[in-house]
C-alpha cells in the first residue's frame, strides 16, 4: 500500500518558495515553523529532492524536545525516515541530512547514478535504485509503502511536487502564504517542472481549511483524484 503523501510548502504571496538565485529565504513565522514541526513528528517519513539539499542543506529533523520523546515513547525513531530524490547521486557525503540526528535515511536514485557516488554515500543511507533515468516516483512509494511508511510528507521543492502532482500522487496539500513578494520570473514555484497545457489536465484540490498564521495565511487543500470527478 503506498503511503500517504502530504505536501507542505511555504510561498510569498506572490508564489514563489525562494529567490531567483534559489537562495533560501524566511517566508514563514514562528507559529508555522512549530506547526510544521508537529507535522513532521507525526509521520512516518519525510522527502525532499536533490535541488532542495543543494539549495538549503536541511537536516529534516524534528526540532521540539517533547516531539521527539513523544516518537521515541511510541516506540517511533526519534526522527522520521528522511528520503532524498537524487537520480544521480549527487547528494555531498556531508550534506545535513545524511548525519544530523539518529534515523534511517534513503537516498533513491536512478540508472544513471555513478556506482563511486552511491558506494560513497552508502554507509550513511540505504541506495534504493528506482527508475532508469529520473527516479521513478510511483515505483519508489510502493517500495516505501513495503517498508510500513504509512504518511510522507514531501518538502519540496517545486520540480519535484511538479512531479509527484503530474503523476496523481499527491493526497494533499498544505500552503502557507507569506506577506512579501520575493518576485523573478524564474524563482521557484510549487509546482514546477513541465506544467499542464490543456484545462482537463490541471489536478484539482477541495479547500478543507484556511486560518490566519503569523502575517500570513494557511490553505489545506485536498487533492481531487481523476476517478472522484467523474
Ligand atoms: P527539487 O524539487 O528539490 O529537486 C529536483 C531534482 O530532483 C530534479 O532536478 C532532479 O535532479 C531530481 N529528480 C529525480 N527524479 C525526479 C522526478 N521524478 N521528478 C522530479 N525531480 C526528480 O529542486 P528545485 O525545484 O530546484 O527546488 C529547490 C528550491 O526550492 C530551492 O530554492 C529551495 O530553497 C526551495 N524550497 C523551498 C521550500 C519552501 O517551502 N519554501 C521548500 C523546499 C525547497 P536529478 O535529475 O539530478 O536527480
Amino acid at each position: 500500500m503506498r503511503p500517504h503523501v502530504f505536501v507542505n510548502v511555504a510561498m510569498s504571496a506572490d508564489g514563489k518558495l525562494s529567490t531567483k538565485e534559489r537562495r533560501q529565504v524566511r517566508i514563514s513565522g514562528e507559529t508555522d515553523f512549530r506547526r510544521v514541526d508537529l507535522i513532521k513528528s507525526e509521520c512516518d517519513a519525510i522527502m525532499v529532492g536533490i535541488g532542495t539539499v543543494l539549495a538549503d542543506d536541511p537536516s529534516l529533523t524534528v526540532k521540539d524536545a517533547l516531539l521527539k520523546k513523544k516518537r521515541l515513547d511510541e516506540g517511533r525513531d526519534e526522527h522520521p525516515v528522511r528520503i532524498v530524490i537524487d537520480s544521480r547521486a549527487r547528494t555531498p557525503v556531508d550534506a545535513d541530512i545524511l548525519h544530523k540526528g539518529p534515523g534511517r535515511r534513503i537516498i533513491a536514485v536512478s540508472g544513471l547514478a555513478a556506482p563511486e557516488k552511491t558506494a560513497a554515500l552508502s554507509p550513511y543511507a540505504d541506495i534504493q535504485m528506482c527508475g532508469d533515468e529520473q527516479v521513478n516516483l510511483s515505483a519508489l512509494l510502493d517500495y516505501l509503502g513495503t517498508l510500513g511508511i504509512r504518511t510522507l510528507m514531501v518538502e519540496g521543492g517545486g520540480t519535484l511536487i511538479g512531479s509527484l502532482f503530474a503523476e496523481g500522487l499527491v493526497d494533499e496539500l498544505f500552503t502557507c502564504i507569506g506577506n512579501m513578494i520575493i518576485g523573478g520570473a524564474d524563482a521557484p514555484t510549487p509546482a514546477d517542472g513541465t506544467g499542464y497545457i490543456r484545462e482537463t489536465e490541471f489536478p484539482s484540490l477541495v479547500l478543507r481549511d484556511m486560518q490566519r498564521i503569523d502575517d500570513g495565511v494557511l490553505l489545506h487543500w485536498s487533492v481531487q483524484k481523476k476517478s472522484d470527478k467523474s
